[in-house]
């Protein structure tokens, strides 16, 4: 490092609000929604540009049974399962919106369906096939199709997974966070290696071809020794991958997180420290490979493959192996996204209940790219994906010499001929360096406290 700062230093300086950079432009910087004709337009024009490529389908389960306080999703919390039967006829009548809208998608191939919430699982069986089936039913499939799902191990049986897995479903992914017993205390997520390791066989015995656990660093109470005994763990139960995420502490947007005290909340160099540890093993010990910024993969999983194939992608559901140009969310709160717009559902149940059932596109906020979004999307997503990308334009390589000045002396990115590069140094603050593509968020500035920050 040519400013010979040391890690300590740069984690005072770079640590600041940064986006995570599922999207481009991120959420906050949206700005002129597509009306219901101008949406299904674009999904239609997608698919009709698409031929036999496949597309991708989000459906999203809001319920979860208890509210686990780090949680930065849209839940809606409830023990009352007779929600489930009124919520599966609404996604239905948004699907059959769609379906009415734009015909293409009964011809197009459905390359990905992922399942995700909330919980999922919340749903029995039984109306978790009332929902899927009659969808699977209304469309093909390419033959390389991939059906996933977000399962809680606390309310997840082997008959969800049977279920799923003769509906298609290959892959699955577990809400794991920590094993340490005071880490869950404090988190409010009771949940023990059993539970955990029993769904993770039960989808191995059923055939399921790849199975993620979900950690997370930097939670309260977490300490080096307490992350290290829970990736040991993990890598006794060897998971195909693992997302080892940062614990976004964003308590204006989730009041629950408030009860968090300052003291027991790893920050900065000591929360950077746990995801270093963890690495650590993941690569020395477990044989994983290191993923974009956040995820893990053992050699032979497709996220792997895609990574040497150079296809790797990041969407709102973070790092996937498959680029699809449609994304279609159903359900409250749902992302959807094509080339030219983003779209979110309403984000409030009740409201997005009486709109799909009056066949409207439950629309409440979405983005209409310009040809100058377009291009900041593709360079983000490289950066995120690759870790360097090409710069043509002069102007540009110019703006970015200046912004980038003070990375460029500490040695975390390096701007030579065309071509931006996060330098190793750099990698834990590749979401900084994003931020100098990122247009929009210099234009309007949003409010600092909108982002968790960028470590
Ligand atoms: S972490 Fe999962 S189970 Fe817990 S509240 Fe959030 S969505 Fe629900």
């Amino acid at each position: 490092m040519s400013s010979q700062m040391n890690f300590r230093e740069l984690v005072r300086k770079y640590d600041i609000p940064a986006p995570r950079y599922t999207s481009y432009p991120t959420v906050p910087c949206w700005e002129q929604a597509p009306d219901a004709a101008e949406w299904t337009a674009s999904v239609r024009s997608t698919l009709q540009q698409h031929g036999e490529r496949g597309w991708s389908l989000y459906l999203h389960i809001p319920f979860c049974e208890s509210l686990c306080t780090f949680c930065g999703c849209n839940t809606s919390i409830t023990r009352k399962h007779e929600v489930e039967s009124p919520y599966v006829e609404q996604v239905l009548a948004e699907w059959k919106s769609y379906l009415q809208k734009v015909p293409e998608l009964r011809e197009r191939p459905l390359q990905v369906l992922h399942l995700g919430g909330g919980t999922p699982t919340f749903l029995s069986p039984e109306n978790l096939r009332r929902l899927i089936a009659p969808i699977l039913e209304s469309t093909r499939r390419t033959s390389q199709f991939e059906g996933s799902v977000e399962v809680d191990p606390r309310r997840t049986t082997r008959a969800h997974l049977e279920m799923l897995r003769e509906l298609g479903f290959n892959r699955v992914s577990l809400g794991v966070q920590d094993l340490d017993p005071e880490v869950q205390r404090v988190i409010h997520r009771n949940q023990t290696l059993e539970q955990t390791i029993a769904i993770t066989e039960a989808a191995r015995e059923l055939g399921y071809v790849s199975v993620n656990w979900d950690l997370i660093y930097g939670l309260p109470l977490q300490t080096l020794e307490k992350i290290e005994r829970t990736v040991e763990a993990t890598l006794q139960a060897k998971p195909d991958r693992i997302a080892l995420y940062s614990f976004a502490l964003v308590p204006w947007i989730k009041p629950q997180q408030r009860i968090f005290k300052d003291s027991d909340l790893p920050v900065g160099e000591e929360k950077r420290a746990l995801y270093e540890r963890a690495r650590g093993l993941l690569l020395e010990k477990g044989g994983y490979r290191e993923i974009g910024m956040d995820h893990f993969a053992l050699p032979t999983d497709g996220l792997s493959r895609a990574m040497d194939r150079g296809d790797l992608h990041r969407n709102f559901m973070g790092y996937v192996d498959h680029r699809t140009d449609l994304l279609l969310g159903l359900g409250v709160s749902a992302i959807s996204e094509t080339p030219r717009h983003f779209h979110q559902n309403e984000k409030v149940l009740n409201l997005y209940s009486q709109r799909v059932l009056s066949g409207e596109i439950p629309t409440h906020r979405g983005h209409s790219l310009t040809d100058e979004d377009r291009e900041a999307r593709e360079q983000i997503l490289t950066l995120m994906t690759r870790w360097e990308v090409e710069i043509p334009s002069r102007e540009q390589r110019e703006g970015l010499a200046q912004m980038l000045s003070e990375m460029i002396t500490d040695g975390l990115v390096r701007l030579e001929g065309q071509k931006l590069s996060v330098l190793p140094e750099g990698k834990p603050f590749l979401r900084n360096a994003c931020m100098a593509l990122d247009r929009r968020l210099r234009a309007r500035q949003p409010q600092a406290r909108v982002f968790s920050q960028s470590l």
